[in-house]
């Protein structure tokens, strides 16, 4: 039960709450491969945001999109460190549990590396 997990997340757009299920693949990195409205009961707990997986250097499946909105990235609150659905490109971001809002960091890759906020990471 430790290769999959669910971590819960708000729709930017609906404020609906939705959950993003990872899978442990090879080489131990966790992969987001669904976005889905429950989180089954069975088989492993919704984790908490909190938990000590190491979610920024996982990698995106082909499925993974919204279940709301279908935007295919999310992005972790500086302020309140949840998670909210993004649409990957965008500069500025508004946290749907919070209502913070912040630009969009993209590293070299174009992979999200940041969203500044509270959390001491940019210029926030
Ligand atoms: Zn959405
Ligand atoms: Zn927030």
């Amino acid at each position: 039960m430790d290769n999959l997990f669910f971590l819960e997340a708000k729709c930017m757009h609906t404020k609906s709450t939705f959950y993003i299920r990872f899978d442990k693949a090879a080489g131990g990195v966790w992969c987001q491969t669904y976005g889905v409205k429950f989180a089954p009961q069975s088989t492993t707990g919704v984790a908490s945001n909190k938990m000590s997986v190491d979610i920024s250097k996982s990698t995106v499946g082909p499925q993974y999109k919204c279940p709301h909105c279908g935007n295919e990235s999310y992005v972790k609150c500086g302020s309140c460190g949840k998670l909210t659905c993004f649409n990957y490109g965008d500069k500025n971001f508004s946290c749907a549990h919070c209502g913070h809002t912040g630009t969009i960091s993209y590293d070299k890759d174009n992979y999200i590396k940041t969203m500044e906020g509270n959390s001491g990471i940019g210029q926030g």
